[in-house]
């Protein structure tokens, strides 16, 4: 029977890159919850949109369509705004440096979480985020929480954002980090926290190899 895998945690410890490589193997499709956030972060900025004005937030918002580009069995994954692939545009620092604040808008989570919830109708689908296991699927059979060391997530991210051509030193990054897990962590509405039914996965030492067979492995129980 298909199942869906909940994988929730900070920022940068290797979420994504384990949710991909997990569906792949399950043969599922797989949902980078954070990418949508990001979009709509980018829309917001490219808009000029004021957070803290709820009418011109919710009229944003209804300008805003997100879809992905999915290709199972490779696990690349392209993120659209109205049309248009961001998908490298989202990942750069200055959408970076405002996506938690973005998201803490009670106003954008409610949209996007049921979205999130419609995608997941069909079931058989790993999805990443903040509140997966918490708040979008609480029923979900398979919820991880992962966590890595905070200076191990910021040297993974640097060596990630150096691939894309952003070389960007670590202090930033690392501040960039702790700022987001700050407000992800202590937000109102949805905050991040472990969901009380999830394996909790510090994955410092660890290899994306090794993270990804025990996901897999929790997944075939
Ligand atoms: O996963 P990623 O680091 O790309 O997520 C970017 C930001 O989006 C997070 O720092 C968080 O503020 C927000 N986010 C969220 N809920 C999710 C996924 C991401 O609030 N389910």
């Amino acid at each position: 029977p298909k199942i869906i895998v909940a994988i929730d945690g900070y920022s940068s410890c290797g979420k994504s890159t384990t949710a991909k490589l997990v569906a792949q193997q399950l043969n599922y499709p797989y949902i980078d919850t954070g990418s949508m956030y990001r979009a709509v972060t980018l829309y917001f900025l490219q808009n000029h949109v004021t957070l803290s004005n709820p009418k011109e937030v919710e009229m944003a918002l209804s300008q805003i369509h997100i879809s992905f580009r999915m290709h199972v069995g490779t696990g690349k994954n392209d993120t659209y705004l109205n049309g248009l692939n961001v998908e490298e545009e989202i990942r750069k620092m200055y959408v970076s440096d405002k996506v938690s604040e973005v998201s803490a808008i009670p106003a954008v989570r409610h949209a996007l979480v049921a979205q999130q919830q419609r995608m997941g109708k069909t079931r058989g689908i790993v999805m990443d985020g903040r509140d997966i296991g918490t708040v979008v699927f609480p029923e979900a059979e398979l919820k991880i929480f992962m966590t890595a060391d905070p200076y191990i997530r910021a040297q993974r991210r640097q060596l990630e954002l150096m691939e894309k051509g952003e070389m960007i030193g670590i202090e930033k990054i690392f501040e960039n980090l702790k700022h987001r897990d700050l407000i992800d962590t202590t937000r109102a509405e949805s905050p991040l926290k472990q969901a009380a039914d999830a394996v909790y996965i510090d994955n410092s030492l660890m290899t994306l190899d090794e993270q990804v067979d025990m996901v897999v492995r929790l997944a075939d129980e």
